[in-house]
């Protein structure tokens, strides 16, 4: 039932990640369209109003220029210098002198010509004409901007003379002072007036509308803003281009990751069913590694850690199987094979010496099932070992479902065997659960230990964690010590307990023993 449903969860899980990778690539080709659009609609506007910038800029300088020389209206020496000024003014057609809404000489010449209907005043005072009857009638390429008496003459598709490259795009000019319903007052394709107010008091804004992806820019030097605007038809060809490309490799990503699911949870899989069948044909052994006392560096113990060699030959270790064995339900089985190990290995020793222990590593589920009691009394009743004898080491993760773990742990305590926290400040540690749990030992992770005397953020951490194994009146074990200067420190500090390749490598309990022993004939004999 249970592998029926880790299966289920397997494929479901791939098809997601099948699904989910084209998904998303489709989504990031829409985005970089839309964001490479963007970027072209704010480049065509801001060169439509550094046209008009430029436009508006020259015009003022060359009205400037005649009102300041205050030459008599039309005459030769006027002329020359509105010749000159067109000459030298690349945006203006012509500059004139205007009397009652006429041209009544300019750069041009001196004749006489209308500048047709007043379309408009700036607020700085500047009348635009926006169809100067010159050329054929109704479609005067000329606009006319006059300040006092002066004017100048603009081609009206100058400022817009941006080159796209795509179809359809929209330029306008807007003077800002004017209400929001009037036309552009220039426009070449689509350009409303109203996405200026998008602006709000910013310089410049992209947003789509009505069927564009549309940028418009305020200008800083004059009350005009510009504005490009580029169809979304074209983003979303554009999207469509870039999703060829992306979208296969987000199915082959995806196909690749699905396969990849799956096959982890197949290898998952058939490692649970090689455990099962290891447990059958009797691949585990048992690995003792010396736990020593600091002040005496005598060895007061072992912990039992287990192994798996299988029928290749090869080496399997604690941390490939043990999550495998839990996962799949496995760990009580493991946990009594662990127990039928340490009774072969140690037969009569720990009934010979109550003050030896040794420590056994216990998985939650050993705790929530409550087997372990059973299977406890078993071993002792044989071997003769004491309660004395023995230490279980639960992890943080066995404590995680504390209403189960709880009662089960009381019920070991009761019965005085020694209960240790093992890896101790890697998990879930939270101080809560081990004021409310009655423990014996602590195991300082091999993590702190590594950082004794170095710059790791992590150096200070050990500090803390004795002072508060202290005053919760527990004793200490710490885990991974390598180095003379890491045992030092922690005699110093009152750890009480050591483990590590200072001391002894794990091997097996012969040879544990038998350096044991040497070393107390060593100190008798001393
Ligand atoms: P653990 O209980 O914290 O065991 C200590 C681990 O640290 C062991 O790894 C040991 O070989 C390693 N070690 C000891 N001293 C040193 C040292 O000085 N330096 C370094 N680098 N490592 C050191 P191992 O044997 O690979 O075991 C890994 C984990 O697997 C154990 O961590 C324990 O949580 C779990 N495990 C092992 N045997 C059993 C078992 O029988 N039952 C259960 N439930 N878990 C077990
Ligand atoms: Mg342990
Ligand atoms: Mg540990």
């Amino acid at each position: 039932m249970r592998r029926r449903l880790l299966l289920g969860l397997t494929v479901l899980c791939a098809l997601v990640v099948g699904v989910a990778m084209p998904a998303l690539a489709w989504h990031e080709s829409r985005r970089q369209a839309r964001e490479a659009a963007a970027e072209l609609a704010l480049g065509y506007a801001l060169d439509v109003l550094h046209r008009s910038d430029e436009t508006s800029r020259q015009a003022q300088r060359a009205i400037g220029l005649l009102e300041q020389a205050g030459h008599p209206p039309c005459s030769p020496v006027e002329l020359t210098l509105m010749r000159e000024l067109d000459l030298t003014s690349t945006y203006l057609q012509a500059v004139g002198h205007v009397g009652a809404g006429r041209m009544l000489c300019s750069s041009m010449g001196a004749f006489v010509f209308d500048l047709g209907p007043e379309a408009f005043r700036t607020s700085r005072g500047v009348a635009i004409y926006l169809d100067v009857p010159l050329g054929e009638p109704g479609k005067s390429p000329l606009i006319a901007l006059q300040l006092g008496r002066y004017a100048v003459l603009i081609h009206r598709d100058l400022p817009l003379d941006t080159s796209t490259g795509i179809p359809g795009v929209g330029l306008g000019v807007f003077q800002l002072d004017q209400p929001l319903h009037r036309a552009p007052d220039l426009a070449r394709g689509e350009a409303r007036r109203a996405w200026v107010s998008r602006l709000g008091g910013a310089t410049q804004a992209s947003f789509a509308d009505g069927g564009y992806l549309v940028a418009v820019v305020r200008s800083i030097h004059y009350e005009i803003a510009a504005a490009a605007a580029i169809p979304l038809a074209y983003v979303d060809e554009r999207a469509r281009a870039i999703g060829a490309r992306l979208v296969p490799a987000g199915v082959v990503a995806g196909l690749a990751l699905a396969a990849a699911i799956g096959l982890l949870a197949k290898q998952q899989r058939s490692l649970a069913g090689a455990l099962r069948h290891a447990l059958r044909r009797g691949e585990f052994f048992l690995q003792y590694q010396p736990i020593v006392a600091l002040d005496s560096g005598r060895c007061v113990g072992v912990e039992a850690l287990l192994r798996w060699r299988r029928a290749t030959g090869e080496l399997v270790g604690p941390d490939i199987f043990i999550p495998v064995a839990e996962q799949s339900g496995l760990m009580p089985q493991l946990t009594r094979r662990v127990l039928q190990l340490v009774e072969a290995d140690v037969g009569r020793f720990l009934a010979e010496h109550p003050d030896f222990h040794i420590a056994l590593n216990l998985s939650a589920a050993d705790l929530l099932t409550g087997a372990i009691d059973e299977a406890l009394d078993g071993f002792m009743a044989r071997s003769g070992a004491r309660a004395s004898n023995i230490i279980l080491e639960i992890t943080e993760r066995g404590f995680l479902d504390m209403d189960a773990a709880q009662p089960v742990i009381a019920a070991l305590r009761m019965r005085r065997l020694e209960i240790a926290i093992d890896d101790f400040g890697t998990g879930y540690s939270s101080l809560s659960y081990l004021e409310s749990l009655a423990l014996d030992f602590l195991k300082i992770d091999r993590s702190f230990i590594e950082a004794i005397g170095t710059r790791a953020p992590t150096s200070q951490v050990v500090g803390h964690i004795i002072a508060m194994a202290r005053t919760m009146g527990l004793r200490m074990i710490a885990e991974g010590v390598e180095r003379r200067e890491q045992a030092d420190f922690l005699a110093m500090q009152g750890v009480q307990y050591a483990q590590g390749w200072l001391y002894g490598r794990p091997a097996a309990f012969s040879e544990v023993v038998a350096r044991y022993r040497e070393a107390a004939e060593r100190e008798v004999a001393g």
